[in-house]
């Protein structure tokens, strides 16, 4: 007979991180959340799962993903990890407010849902464990975004609320986002065990993510500095395409840094719109330590604790920091691989860097609106190579700069050595890596409003939107233009 609970056909339930053992979480079930209704949900990471299409509408659903009605067959639990918190040890953490309901199979590959904003846990440190509408708006948006734009993710299923009020700096209402991701590992993980000289559970941490995970399986001396390479590389590569699509994340805490190099834990993050590298989306960030150039930096550092932890195993200080140093030269050597790919470019040449590094002055010098620039250029390169002279092609480009010579000159460069490639098919690939839509703040801000007044289709227009940035959606034209004057004045701070 059919339960009225859960989704059917019932998911095949793994829960692989419920098998580590007790140090490792503590079960826990989520505070009911009154009178919750739908906000938004992801049908693109329901097909993904090989859900059926009807799946949130099945009977109890809501109930299940605002943490009204266990799910049958998972077991949910909240981790503890630790961490540095803006350069400094922060101790215990762990899951404060994200409930892990379990883990489930998918074709693809195993995946772990949690419920962000689903009440207190032992973690939570006498905080609420509740998450707002306005930072789970941004949570579901963002995470799909990423998705939509290639770039590595948690994900987002589904975004509910409630009217039961969450004191902020002012009065709030209450969400659940419910995420996805093929693991939520954090360098913290790893922080907590060491930092407690748990070298039995440092131990099986290190099997679960080479074993269960598939991390770090190149061979190595020891299988932690297998395991630190491929964390390294990961983390190398998500920062390039961090720095490529001028997002910044804002609290890159080391307990908010995945494992598998995704990105994680949605706060106060920003796509730039003028390009600025000295830019600082957290309002909390008062040092500035992590503005938009720094975030490779801080990766790279972030590494080094994650290095520290792991010398508890490895006790080769020599080795780890080996490894360590590769950080910067992937970092670059991806950076530019993705620079050259919006510049429509496919082969190496030596000049590169230095011309990457030029254009990217001047755009800082001149406030170019980052996705702005590169959608322009993308279309500008599709229009010469199509025929129109270079002068008519590249002026909606040439009416972004003030210095006209300065970038004038850059132009030229990108044209021959467009030529010398002899691809005739470059703007059209551009236009498939520089998008035309990304989340920026003040679209994000005019979804929240509009959904903390009872109207979510702006929340659900701009997920469809969001979800294929690469289109042109000629009907939301607006989303693609410049930040309104008041975008400048958004602040967004830690507090969600
Ligand atoms: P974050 O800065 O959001 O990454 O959070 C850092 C730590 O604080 C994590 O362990 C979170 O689980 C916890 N935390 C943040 N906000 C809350 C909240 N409202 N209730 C409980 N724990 C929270
Ligand atoms: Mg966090």
């Amino acid at each position: 007979m059919r339960s009225n609970r859960g989704l059917h056909p019932a998911p095949q339930w793994v829960n692989r991180w419920a098998r580590l053992g007790p140090s490792f979480y503590t079960p826990w079930q989520a505070t009911p959340l009154p009178e919750a209704t739908w906000v938004a949900w992801s049908n693109a990471l329901a097909t993904d799962l090989g859900w059926p299409s009807d799946w949130h509408e099945q009977p109890g659903m809501i109930d299940i993903l605002a943490g009204n009605q266990p799910w049958p067959g998972s077991e949910p639990l909240a981790s503890v990890y630790s961490g540095h918190q803006f350069g400094v040890w922060a101790g215990q953490l762990g899951d404060g407010r994200a409930l892990w309901l379990g883990e489930i199979s998918s074709p693809m590959g195993p995946q772990e849902i949690q419920l962000k904003g689903a009440g207190p846990t032992p973690y939570s440190r006498r905080a609420d464990g509740r998450a707002v509408l306005r930072s789970s708006i941004r949570e579901f948006l963002c995470s799909e975004a990423m998705h939509g734009l290639g770039i590595p993710t948690t994900r987002a299923l589904a975004l509910v609320a409630s009217p039961q009020p969450v004191w902020r700096e002012t009065a709030e209402t209450a969400a659940v986002v419910t995420r996805v991701a093929p693991s939520f590992m954090r360098f913290g993980h790893f922080e907590h065990f060491a930092s407690i000289d748990d070298l039995e559970a440092l131990t099986r941490l290190l099997e679960f993510s080479r074993t269960e995970l598939g991390l770090g399986q190149c061979p190595a001396a020891h299988p932690g500095l297998a395991l630190l390479l491929e964390v390294t590389q990961r983390t190398a590569e998500l920062m390039a395409r961090w720095q490529a699509v001028g997002f910044c994340h804002g609290v890159m805490n080391t307990d908010n840094m995945s494992l598998l190099g995704l990105t994680l834990d949605y706060g106060p993050f920003q796509f730039m719109d003028a390009y600025d590298p000295g830019h600082i989306c957290n309002h909390t960030d008062t040092q500035g330590r992590y503005a938009f150039a720094r975030q490779p930096r801080v990766a790279h550092w972030n590494l080094h604790a994650l290095g520290q932890a792991l010398m508890a195993l490895v006790d080769d200080a020599d080795a780890i920091l080996a490894v360590l140093q590769t950080f910067p030269d992937t970092f670059e050597q991806a950076w530019l691989t993705h620079i050259r790919g919006k510049l429509g470019l496919t082969l190496a040449e030596p000049d590169d860097l230095a011309q990457c590094q030029e254009l990217f002055r001047w755009m800082a010098e001149e406030a170019c609106d980052h996705t702005i620039f590169w959608r322009r250029l993308s279309h500008a390169v599709a229009l010469w190579q199509g025929g129109l002279p270079s002068e008519q092609a590249f002026s909606p480009v040439s009416d972004l700069a003030l210095q006209g010579p300065r970038m004038a000159a850059w132009l030229t460069w990108l044209r021959q050595r467009l030529n010398a490639e002899g691809r005739v098919d470059a703007g059209q690939r551009m236009l498939r890596i520089n998008p035309k839509f990304v989340l920026r703040n003040h679209l994000a801000e005019q979804a929240i409003r509009a959904s903390q007044s009872g109207s979510h289709a702006m929340v659900r227009d701009l997920l469809a939107v969001l979800q294929s940035p690469y289109d042109e959606h000629p009907d939301h034209e607006d989303w693609a233009g410049f930040p309104p004057d008041w975008a400048q004045h958004i602040e967004i701070s830690c507090s969600s």
